[in-house]
């Protein structure tokens, strides 16, 4: 079993002034893994002092000597890239294949943002006026669990690269990939408290966070119940927030696609991550005529799907990463059958032989209204909603109607027509024909999936105050 009893503040792994202990659980096998000691409000003050010491001189830094740390840290995260993939796997239960990719992405996103900063200008004019673009602060990072070292490595290389110091606040869940991940920034040499874990509740270091003068911006991934109470809470102190909460991203198969392609593809979609993905694909939107076709594709593609042991690199959909997660997702499939959707494979309980850890069927429901609540609330696990719509202009209505705008997908053999469909939905990120990623492309929700922007530029710009200096 592994203890987790420090804490990283001031280029130090420390002692916690927190003495609560929490038991991790391994959601594979329900066996006790690890023991974390969770830090406190003290702690987390502590860390908010270093971080606002280091903040008077790395705010001047230079351009060059950012670009020289953030190439520092993904050398070191290149080195450990196996063991971050192995704890992911190991603490929260991702797959394989996701996990491996996650830490690849950790990786890109420094490569981006380093090649963003050499092309940044912090200065420049505006009609008569000069501009300048100054880092914001003390920036504290309230992160999940579900891809809790990806985040950290987006939000990091983004206030390093504005010059800008921060206080990390993981998931409390995450304390072994959180270990690990400040193994990789103490090794790269960073100066003393430009940035600090501080691993805890949320209701005490995020509510700190939120609450503490001392942190002038917030970047919050999450849900959007708790991005909510974050933002009312930041505005006392005028903080600024970029907030990446929950979706329901809709996946417009048009009528032209090859449906052979186009199922399975959206089936990986909707269950990447285990379901367990803010941007997960989970209400497919297929025309009405097509619906029984799709039907029979997406039963074989399910069916085909191992739900498993997460270590196992052919297994797509592991284990939700706590009994809480899992009860969740029963009493989604349970809202589903009360519904009156229609059950096309998966169902209540735990798949065959896996009773040991929290294993749910991967689960696909067809028929279903888009009033219907699986089709309108975020589930955040492996089930599936198949909407049919009777033209275009049905199907983009219906990929709207929803609370969210985090993500969205089309299907066509037509780019022009898929385009022409992309730019009227209502979502931060469409993609066509595939589940694709951008790390310089901007990241972050329309409506109710959040406020501002994370990657490249856009994402940059959020961690930087403009200065106008009118001559
Ligand atoms: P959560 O909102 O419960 O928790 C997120 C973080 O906020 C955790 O570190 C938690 O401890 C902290 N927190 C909880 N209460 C707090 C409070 N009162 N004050 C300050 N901080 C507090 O989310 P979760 O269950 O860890 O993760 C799943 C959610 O995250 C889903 O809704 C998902 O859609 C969302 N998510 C969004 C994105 C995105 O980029 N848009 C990405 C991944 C996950």
């Amino acid at each position: 079993m592994k203890v987790i009893n420090k804490i990283y503040i001031n280029g130090e792994f420390i002692t916690p002034n927190g003495t609560e202990i929490l038991e991790l659980i391994n959601p594979t096998s329900g066996q006790k893994m690890a023991e974390v000691t969770l830090a406190d409000k003290v702690d987390t003050q502590n860390a908010i002092h270093a971080a606002r010491m280091a903040f008077k001189t790395f705010s001047k830094s230079t351009k060059d000597e950012r670009i020289t740390l953030l190439e520092k840290i993904r050398s070191v995260i290149i080195k450990r890239q196996k063991d971050l993939t192995d704890v992911m796997v190991e603490e929260y239960g991702g797959t394989y294949q996701f996990c491996s990719m996650v830490s690849q992405f950790a990786i890109d996103d420094f490569t981006a943002m380093i090649e963003t900063l050499k092309n940044f200008d912090f200065e420049r004019t505006i009609g008569h006026s000069k501009l300048r673009l100054q880092p914001k602060g003390v920036v504290g990072i309230i992160i999940p669990w579900n891809m809790s070292n990806g985040f950290i490595c987006t939000k990091l290389s983004t206030a390093i690269a504005a010059g800008c110091t921060a206080v990390v606040k993981p998931s409390e869940m995450s304390a072994q990939q959180t270990q690990i991940i400040a193994e990789c920034f103490h090794e790269a040499g960073l100066p003393k408290g430009i940035v600090n874990f501080v691993t805890g509740m949320g209701d005490v270091v995020g509510a700190e966070i939120t609450r503490n003068p001392g942190i002038d911006k917030i970047a919050f991934t999450g849900s959007t119940a708790v991005g909510k109470i974050i933002a009312k809470g930041a505005v006392d102190t005028m903080k600024r927030v970029t907030l990446e909460l929950g979706g329901k991203s809709p996946n417009i198969i048009l009528d032209d696609v090859d449906l052979e392609t186009a199922i399975p593809t959206a089936i990986m979609g909707a269950f990447l991550n285990s379901g367990q993905a803010c941007a997960a694909a989970t209400r497919l939107l297929v025309p009405y005529d097509k619906l029984e076709q799709v039907n029979v594709i997406a039963k074989n593609t399910v069916e085909k799907t191992k739900v498993g042991d997460p270590k196992n690199e052919d297994t797509g959909i592991g284990p939700m990463v706590s009994k809480k997660q899992f009860e969740r997702v029963q009493e989604y499939i349970k809202i589903g059958l009360e519904e009156g959707a229609t059950l096309l494979v998966g169902g209540p309980g735990k798949p065959e032989g896996l009773e040991a850890g929290n294993f749910v069927k991967a689960t696909v429901f067809t028929n279903v209204k888009n009033s219907m609540r699986i089709a309108q609330e975020e589930i955040f696990g492996p089930v599936l909603s198949i909407i049919p719509y009777k033209d275009e202009e049905d199907a983009i209505a219906i990929a709207n109607d929803t609370a969210y705008g985090l993500c969205a997908y089309v299907s066509s053999s037509d780019q022009e027509r898929a385009y022409r469909v992309a730019a009227e939905i209502d979502a931060g990120r469409v993609c066509i024909n595939g589940i694709l990623h951008d790390s310089k492309a901007p990241f972050g929700g329309f409506k109710q999936s959040g406020i501002g922007r994370e990657y490249g530029e856009f994402g940059l710009e959020e961690y930087l105050e403009p200065k106008a200096i009118l001559e």
